[in-house]
């Protein structure tokens, strides 16, 4: 057990001048005495494997057990500390369900209570009678008679004098635990390594500290784990909050520095060349659509790197902006690269600039694991070597490339690179761009989209490097979606509904979150952001698709054509059934949620949704969004077996939402930032919901980047910090 460790012995005493200072926040937790592989497994599950990792891994709250009571003060209910002598201890086993329980009876000088432990038989052996020791936990009720259950224990010198208590008589922190490794353990351990720790040096600028009356470093790590009050806690936190969004927003207006001494080829676009492109198109585009287009060819036209997100809703039409931008730039023998998070949606865009610009003659190429192809117009389409493609790149005969981040980025020389253009990753540093340029000075500009609805005040602090185009309208013809969350009563009547839409042609989605609930760990994990990571998630979700799958092909639509996608299929049998499904020749397919970014078949019109309660709301949205992009009538059904309010009401927004950016908000309104981005979103989330959480410190955070940059561009008064930054820079990958 994790609280008989010898630890505290080998590390340095309570007292401060006894700290032996051997250990600092690199020190890799397998080298503290008294820590076993067991645990070392435990936490490395945790994403912990130094002092340092241990140290930020910070209570997600504190259990108030501050006030020491009488044992005659108890009542039902409460959750107190009270402290005494141990009078009996016994073991004892119940027969009914095979469980172990030890048993103590507490006594000081108001009464004696009894308190329960259950399985746990070895605290027989450590519980000893006439023992000290304080106890904290909740006052319950059995046979009339009060008792603790299950109380944190910890042994203390004297009655009279106020102990140093860790886990009773205090604000004790709670983490976000994991198998086998208990809150109680892990306070154990962090008090244990506080004592043997040199002190933390401080990285942020005195300055900045002073401005905004953060404690140092070192207090601060103390305070957050073992604070005195509430109000020490929340200031520890603060400055932690604080101190990423400042590296951030160092970052931001770091990379804006440089960016703008960069060169970038001047782009001509010519007024009457683009009209005649647009009037060209099927379809006219929308207001916000053309204002973002010309925002961006005005910035092309500039001999500095774009540097432009451009965000709207799925199905908004950021694909043909982007598309415009890259045909203008070939115009003018440029060539642009185009990535796209998944090989799905690298063909899709490919598939798309065929679609919309079958007499573009400067060779198009799709680049991707499965297969490589190059258009050079008039349906001249032809497979080829990827060598050979790569050639040709090389030697500028191509002006288009498609293809996945991963691919491209691996190593595609190009001739004359002028704008690389990324869905769905919201950064591409300088050094990145010019990674992808052999010899040319000149920096690419840079062209991100995407989806994920952040407003717009905390996507400039957050994204403040980049400028920002909003598409906020859809396409006129879109027809609103019909939404509607389908009690279990009425599950027939669906199936019955999507049946008659399959006969008419239609096509159908049907998204399955995993099966089981998870469990209280790994809500904790997930809070703590851990688990959308995990393989066993994914096995779960497999599962439930598979389940879904037979069930709906055998017993509910056995005359239809049903197929199955999952996250663990190989990349060429997805695509094929995604070209399947985009050629009509499935009905419906069910899938996990790889399909929620980008994927455009205008033929589906019903979206399905079951265990619609699983999902964040952004994510409910995204699937949503998939449906609704042809000219049919659209239906996204969320089905349900909760019958809780707070679930109603949240699917209830989903119902109404106009637009993603609405529906961020609303639902920041009612659950708080934690959860409306979803799990599986890469890249920013923790900070972005570090600065959801704290509007007020982003805006203070970019104040304080802004005077310290101005001070000391190069930060040179501050080395401390500037290896942070490159650290920084380094983990949230944004190089
Ligand atoms: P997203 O913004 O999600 O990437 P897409 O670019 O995939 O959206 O566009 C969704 C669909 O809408 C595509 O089939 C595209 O051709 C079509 N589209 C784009 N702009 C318009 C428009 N102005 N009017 C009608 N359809 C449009
Ligand atoms: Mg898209």
């Amino acid at each position: 057990m994790v609280e008989q460790l010898p630890l505290k012995e080998m590390v340095g005493g309570s007292n401060p001048s006894e700290r032996t200072h051997m250990l600092n926040l690199d020190t890799p937790l397998s080298e503290i005495y008294g820590i076993g592989p067991r645990f070392l497994a435990r936490f490395k599950n945790l994403k912990v494997e130094t002092v340092g990792d241990l140290l930020w891994h910070f209570p997600f709250r504190y259990e108030d057990f501050s006030r020491i009571y009488k044992i005659a003060e108890l009542k039902a209910g409460q959750q107190a500390t009270i402290q005494g002598i141990i009078t009996n201890v016994t073991l004892r086993r119940s027969w009914q369900r095979k469980m172990f329980i030890v048993e103590a009876l507490i006594s000081d000088e108001s009464g004696s209570i009894r308190a329960i432990w259950f399985n746990q038989p070895y605290l027989k052996n450590v519980l000893r009678k006439g023992k000290l020791a304080s106890f904290a936990g909740k006052a319950t009720v059995s046979k009339n008679k009060l008792y603790l259950s299950n109380p944190v224990y910890e042994f203390i010198n004297d009655l009279e004098e106020p102990a140093e208590t860790k886990h009773t008589g205090r604000l004790v922190p709670i983490y976000s635990e994991t198998r086998g490794l208990t809150s109680k353990g892990i306070r154990y351990l962090v008090d244990s390594i506080l004592k043997g720790l040199g002190e933390i040096p401080e990285f942020l600028p005195d300055l900045v500290l002073r401005a905004n009356k953060f404690p140092e470093i070192d207090s601060a790590i103390r305070q957050i784990h073992f604070p005195e009050n509430l109000e020490e806690a929340k200031k520890a936190k603060r400055r932690f909050a604080f101190e990423d969004l400042f590296l951030l927003q160092l970052t931001n207006v770091l990379q804006r520095l440089k960016l703008n001494q960069e060169k970038a080829v001047s782009l001509k676009v010519e007024i009457g060349w683009l009209k005649n492109i647009i009037s060209q198109l099927p379809f006219e585009l929308t207001i916000t659509q053309k204002k973002s287009l010309w925002k961006i060819v005005q910035d092309l036209e500039k001999s500095r790197p774009m540097n432009r997100l451009l965000q709207g809703d799925v199905g908004s039409g950021k694909t043909i902006v982007a598309a415009i931008a890259a045909l203008a730039a070939a115009k003018e023998d440029g060539q642009t690269v185009f990535m796209a998070p998944t090989e799905i949606l690298a063909n899709q865009h490919y598939q798309t600039f065929i679609k919309f610009f079958p007499d573009f003659d400067k060779g198009l190429a799709l680049i991707t694991s499965a297969q490589n192809k190059v258009f050079y117009g008039d349906g001249l389409e032809t497979e080829a070597k990827k060598s050979e493609i790569l050639k040709d790149i090389a030697l500028g005969k191509i002006k288009i490339i498609i293809g996945t981040h991963a691919l491209i980025q691996k190593g595609v020389a190009f001739k004359d690179l002028v704008l690389v253009v990324i869905d769905e990753q919201h950064r591409f540093g300088v050094s990145q761009r010019a990674k992808l340029l052999k010899n040319n000075k000149l920096i690419p500009h840079f062209l991100s989209m995407s989806a994920t609805p952040i407003p717009r005040t905390l996507s400039l602090s957050i994204f403040g490097d980049l400028d920002l185009s909003m598409i906020t309208e859809l396409p006129k013809d879109r027809k609103t979606i019909i939404t509607k969350v389908v009690a279990p009563a009425n599950r027939d009547k669906a199936y019955a509904f999507i049946r008659g839409q399959v006969k008419k042609g239609r096509q159908v989605f049907v998204i399955c979150p995993r099966i089981e609930l998870p469990s209280a760990e790994e809500l904790a994990e997930q809070k703590a952001g851990l688990l959308w990571q995990s393989r066993a998630f994914q096995n779960l979700e497999v599962k439930a698709v598979k389940e879904e799958y037979e069930k709906l092909k055998t017993k509910i639509f056995p005359d239809l054509r049903v197929a199955m996608l999952h996250g663990k299929m190989k990349t060429k049998e997805k695509e094929l059934l995604m070209k399947q499904f985009k050629d009509g020749k499935i009905d419906i397919l069910v899938s996990t949620s790889v399909v929620e970014v980008g994927v455009d078949v205008p033929n589906a019109v019903i979206m399905m949704i079951e265990g619609a309660e699983r999902f964040g709301l952004a994510q409910l949205y995204q699937f949503r969004g998939r449906v609704g992009r042809g000219t049919h009538q659209s239906f996204c059904f969320l089905f349900t077996d909760s019958l809780a309010k707070t679930t109603q009401q949240r699917l209830s927004l989903i119902v109404e939402a106009k637009n993603g950016l609405e529906l961020a908000e609303k639902d920041l309104e009612i659950r708080g930032p934690g959860e409306f981005l979803g799990e599986t979103q890469t890249g920013m989330p923790d900070l972005a919901m570090k600065a959801l959480q704290n509007p007020d410190l982003v805006k203070t955070s970019r104040e304080a980047a802004l005077e310290i940059i101005q001070k000391d561009p190069k930060l040179n008064a501050y080395p401390l910090l500037k290896e942070k930054l490159k650290k920084f820079f380094k983990e949230v990958h944004l190089e």
